[in-house]
């Protein structure tokens, strides 16, 4: 495949699981790919390695360090934003900080990013930003918060969707349900209590969700912009 010949692509979060596929996709397609991480330099050595892409170690809760590397990585045809994560447990119980540490990943780095990656994106440029179906429903206790940062960034699209549509540059968010990965393993101990939501009684594939945003990402898309696109299941219908 070569869809995406002589395109420069980022991925923030790009070391492992969903990430990683968009990394090995894009890759694939015929980009120039290169990607960030926080902890697992080894992984994401390896990757780069595999794919001919480029790691670059960048927190996405440090707000400047973000914006530093989304600038030195562009001009960008493609952005991806996919480094997140959950906490759960009793909302009562929960450490203010970490809390307040997720929604800069989750919330504060998707912003940042896409308004700095879109100063220079050329006209056809895509951002898509990785979601979750739990910003529509949440069907359990324990995760406002990641309910709350994955709601917050359909507000985000339908927003920037606006700002950059005159410049031809679209903006989407990507929702999967449950997916297979580190953070929620299809023979973990949720498995069960998800499937029971679900039509299709299993977990979805990261290189299922890089299909989406390869889609998105490419020249069919072009009229797609400020939506939500469930990958789910029916986890969310
Ligand atoms: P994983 O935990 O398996 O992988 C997360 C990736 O993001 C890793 O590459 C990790 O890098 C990177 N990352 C995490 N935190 C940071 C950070 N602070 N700075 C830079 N990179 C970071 O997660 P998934 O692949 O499962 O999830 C990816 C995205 O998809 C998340 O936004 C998640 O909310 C969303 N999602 C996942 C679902 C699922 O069922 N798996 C369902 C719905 C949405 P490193 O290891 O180097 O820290």
């Amino acid at each position: 495949m070569t869809t995406f010949k002589g395109k420069t692509v980022l991925v923030l979060g790009g070391s492992r699981g969903i990430g990683a596929a968009m990394v090995r996709r894009f890759a694939a397609d015929g980009a120039t790919v290169a990607f960030t991480y926080a902890g697992s330099k080894d992984a994401a050595e390896a990757l780069a390695a595999q794919t001919g892409s480029k790691a670059i170690r960048t927190d996405s809760a440090d707000r400047d360090a973000v914006i530093a590397t989304v600038r030195d990585s562009g001009p960008l045809d493609v952005l991806i934003v996919n480094s997140g994560f959950a906490i759960f447990g009793d909302a009562l119980e929960q450490d203010p900080d970490a809390i307040d540490r997720l929604f800069k990943v989750n919330v504060h780095a998707p912003y940042h990013a896409s308004v700095e990656a879109a100063r220079r994106m050329p006209e056809g440029g895509r951002i898509i930003v990785i979601g979750s179906v739990n910003g529509d429903r949440m069907p359990v206790p324990g995760m406002a918060s990641y309910a709350l940062s994955k709601s917050a960034l359909q507000g985000l699209a339908r927003g920037l969707a606006r700002d950059f549509g005159p410049r031809g540059i679209t903006i989407n968010i990507v929702q999967p349900g449950p997916i297979d990965t580190d953070a929620n393993p299809a023979d973990g101990p949720m498995r069960d209590l998800m499937h029971g939501f679900m039509a299709l009684k299993r977990h979805g594939r990261p290189e299922e969700v890089a299909a989406m945003a390869a889609w998105l990402a490419g020249p069919e898309a072009g009229f797609v912009t400020g939506a939500m696109h469930t990958i789910d299941g029916a986890f969310g219908a």
